[in-house]
């Protein structure tokens, strides 16, 4: 934990998503760290009426924006937007402007992030230019790389090769880089795509927004791990800017299909990729895909949990326990004492979504009927968000510095 820790020690009452999945009334006394959980305590703070204790949402696969793009997002209204939505920690892609995809680069994103953020986090490095590069990244407290789909047009070059070899995790775009150059709607119904990449990859691989059931099970096969967004799961097909994503959607029969897969993919990621509402507006083939709706999977998650779709122990698998493997974090991903006090108050309401503090005001899913809402956001034992407003002095910190935590 970050040196000494002065913070007087804190403690909550209520209903306590335990790491078996069963939910019991608790006391949870934290200070950065949680200290203890047990059935009695002195004096506590009481939760409301139908609220539920969980560990905090973390979220492998944001676009945090920043740097150049800040006009589209910046860290502070990003990590804002992912605390309203009970997200504690989330993952930065490099596709920012410039490209983090070399050793400065990394150094100067992490330094960008360095006490902006309301949560913590970790940052992605590209595919570097050279071997030498992929070295050095190594030894750099960064999650992983991402690999794109332009990446893999030299498949058999020795960066991308030792890239895979590298002990780092590997986000990987699964879509052959053909399917970025076919017409939109023949994309669509390309699933086979998707496919191709996963042949080639190995090491330790995630794949990210996975959208066919045939390479969910493809990915398990070869031992990866996968996600899904909220938006593939809950829409069949692009009307036009404001849902144009990537991956495309892919119809009605392969969405049906990821709901069955729902009990197989490892974690829920948002891809939160935000644009301007005129970058949104140009005409259909000229406007960047991309949906923004960080704040979006935990409500969302807990609703399924809370309508029986899915157990209370599949919803923090899939929004906490899971990604915290899959990004090698210990000390977060479940309630326990020793561990980081990232923590999420879901109080059960009904509701309609709507984004918060991102810059990005439009989503397709704003509107969309949710039964959990977030009533307060724990980072490091420090209230960043808590019944509908933000407060706190910026205590993310980078999850891959051990040194930081
Ligand atoms: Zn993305």
């Amino acid at each position: 934990m970050r040196g000494l820790d002065h913070r007087e020690v804190e403690t909550i009452r209520g209903k306590v998503l335990l790491p078996s999945g069963d939910a019991e009334e608790m006391c949870i006394s934290y200070t950065s760290t949680i200290l203890k959980i047990s059935r009695t305590c002195g004096e506590a703070e009481e939760m409301p009426r139908k609220t539920l204790i969980v560990p905090g949402g973390i979220d492998i696969h944001t676009h945090v924006r920043g740097a150049q793009l800040s006009y589209k997002e910046t860290i502070e209204t990003a990590s804002a937007e992912a605390a309203y939505g009970g997200v504690t920690a989330f993952f930065d892609m490099p596709n920012t402007i410039p490209k983090i995809d070399s050793p400065s680069r990394v150094d100067d994103r992490l330094r960008e992030f360095e006490g902006r953020s309301l949560i913590d986090y970790g940052i992605y490095s590209g595919v570097p230019r050279s071997v030498e590069h992929v070295e050095a990244i190594e030894n750099k407290p960064v999650a992983g790389f991402k690999i794109y789909p332009e990446d893999l047009e030299e498949e058999n070059s020795d960066v991308i090769q030792r890239v895979y070899r590298s002990s780092k995790l590997k986000i990987l775009h699964s879509e052959s880089p053909k399917a970025l150059a076919v017409q939109r709607s023949i994309r669509v119904a390309s699933t086979w795509m998707e496919l191709a990449p996963l042949y080639m990859a190995r090491g330790r691989i995630h794949v990210t927004h996975i959208t066919s059931y045939t390479a969910i099970l493809r990915a398990l096969s070869q031992g990866f791990t996968t996600d899904v967004t909220p938006h593939h799961l809950l829409l069949d097909t692009e009307s036009g800017c404001m849902d144009k994503v990537n991956p495309p959607f892919r119809g009605p029969v392969e969405r049906s299909l990821l709901w069955k897969a729902l009990d197989k993919v490892s974690c829920v990621a948002s891809d939160h990729a935000p644009h301007t509402l005129k970058e949104k507006m140009q005409p259909y083939d000229h406007c960047p895909p991309g949906i923004a709706a960080v704040s979006f999977t935990v409500p969302f998650i807990y609703t399924l949990a809370y309508r029986g779709i899915i157990s209370f122990r599949r919803a923090l698998e899939l929004v906490s326990l899971n990604p915290a493997r899959i990004l090698g974090l210990d000390g977060v991903g479940v309630l326990k004492p020793g561990y980081r006090a990232n923590i999420t108050i879901i109080k059960f309401d009904e509701w309609r979504y709507m984004t918060r503090f991102s810059k990005t005001v439009h989503t397709p899913l704003n509107g969309f009927r949710l039964s959990a809402t977030v009533y307060r956001t724990i980072v490091g034992g420090e209230t960043v968000f808590s019944e509908g407003d933000i407060h706190g002095r910026y205590p993310g910190v980078n999850m891959l510095d051990r040194a930081s935590r």
